[in-house]
């Protein structure tokens, strides 16, 4: 797979361009996810043309619509970034990006919870950037994510496995339109979707199997937007077991009373939390293997993203 692009807050890749001269970097972004991602670095507040150092700036005023200001001389900024932002985001449409990490905390890059001022400069946690804002209603079924949130072992497994998911969907995308394509993407991705949401599983099921009676382009369309939908919603360990079952039964003839014993035990640790999910997937996959099970052997459920990133290692 060739790597995939993601858009990012310039200053997480070292850059110095904060309002201080300084920069964020975040090794895991730049070492580790690094190696798979090309990034497109945007910093909105240099973009639009402001130096750097620079004086800081916050939000103010309604957290709904707030105005960007700058703390000491009061200058407000809100139409400056915004003009460039909705004309930039135009122009990041032809990066084909698959997701963007934002910088928390800033008042032009923070994807949510920022501070916004009131008049008696008491602050309240609910404004999103200028730029952050107008990026997510331009591309509203994008993932993104803010690099203090990917520490999180539960959102980063989530974010990694919708910018892969997304970038094998752009591949399909790129060949020529054919349901026969759309068929095959869902056939692999089935437990992954399954994992995510029952719900939107069924409803893609029925999507899938009316290919034939819906123009080609409205499948495609109908389909990416129901995927990344489903994607949004977080697997569990009470989802992740019920798909563990339903791959249990693909053995029902093969495994023994023992073996059977054993994997049931193992998916029932993970649902309890003793375990992580590595745990039940390396033994299924073991099975998957050792009988060659066609249909499992192409689920991306089983391998959703190269190992070093260490996903699924968690309880
Ligand atoms: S948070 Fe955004 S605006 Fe601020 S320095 Fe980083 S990229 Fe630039």
């Amino acid at each position: 797979m060739e790597k995939i692009k993601l858009g990012i807050s310039t200053c997480l890749l070292g850059e110095n361009v904060r309002y201080d001269g300084g920069h964020k970097l975040d090794r895991f972004i730049t070492d580790t996810l690094g190696q798979y991602v090309e990034y497109v670095p945007v910093c909105p507040e240099v973009e639009c043309g402001l130096p750097i150092p620079r004086e800081s700036m916050h939000l103010k005023g309604d957290p709904d619509s707030p105005r960007l200001v700058t703390t000491r001389t009061k200058q407000d900024m809100t139409d400056r970034m915004a003009q460039w932002a909705r004309k930039h985001v135009t122009e990041l449409e032809k990066e084909d990006l698959c997701g963007f990490i934002f910088k928390s905390n800033s008042p032009s890059s923070g994807m949510e919870r920022i501070k916004v001022y009131n008049e008696k400069g008491m602050p309240v946690k609910k404004g999103v950037g200028i730029f952050a804002k107008i990026f997510m209603d331009h591309f509203p079924l994008l993932p993104v994510e803010e690099e203090g949130r990917l520490h999180d072992p539960n959102l980063r497994e989530n974010f990694i496995e919708r910018i892969f998911t997304l970038k094998r969907w752009r591949e399909v995308l790129e060949r020529k339109e054919s349901r026969g394509y759309v068929v095959d993407f869902h056939t692999r991705h089935k437990l992954l979707i399954l994992s995510h949401s029952p719900k939107h599983y069924q409803t893609m099921g029925k999507l899938v199997a009316k290919a034939k009676e819906l123009p080609i382009k409205e499948l495609y369309q109908q389909y990416q937007t129901i995927l990344m939908e489903a994607l949004q919603l977080k697997s569990t360990p009470k989802k992740n077991g019920n798909v563990l079952q339903h791959m249990m039964g693909y053995f029902k003839e093969q495994l023994s009373s023992d073996e059977k014993q054993e994997l049931l035990e193992v998916i029932d640790h993970y649902r309890q939390e003793y375990v992580p999910l590595i745990v039940p997937i390396t033994l299924i996959n073991h099975y998957v293997r050792k009988y060659d099970q066609p249909y499992l052997k192409e689920q991306v459920y089983l391998n959703p993203h190269p190992l070093e990133l260490q996903l699924r290692n968690h309880v």
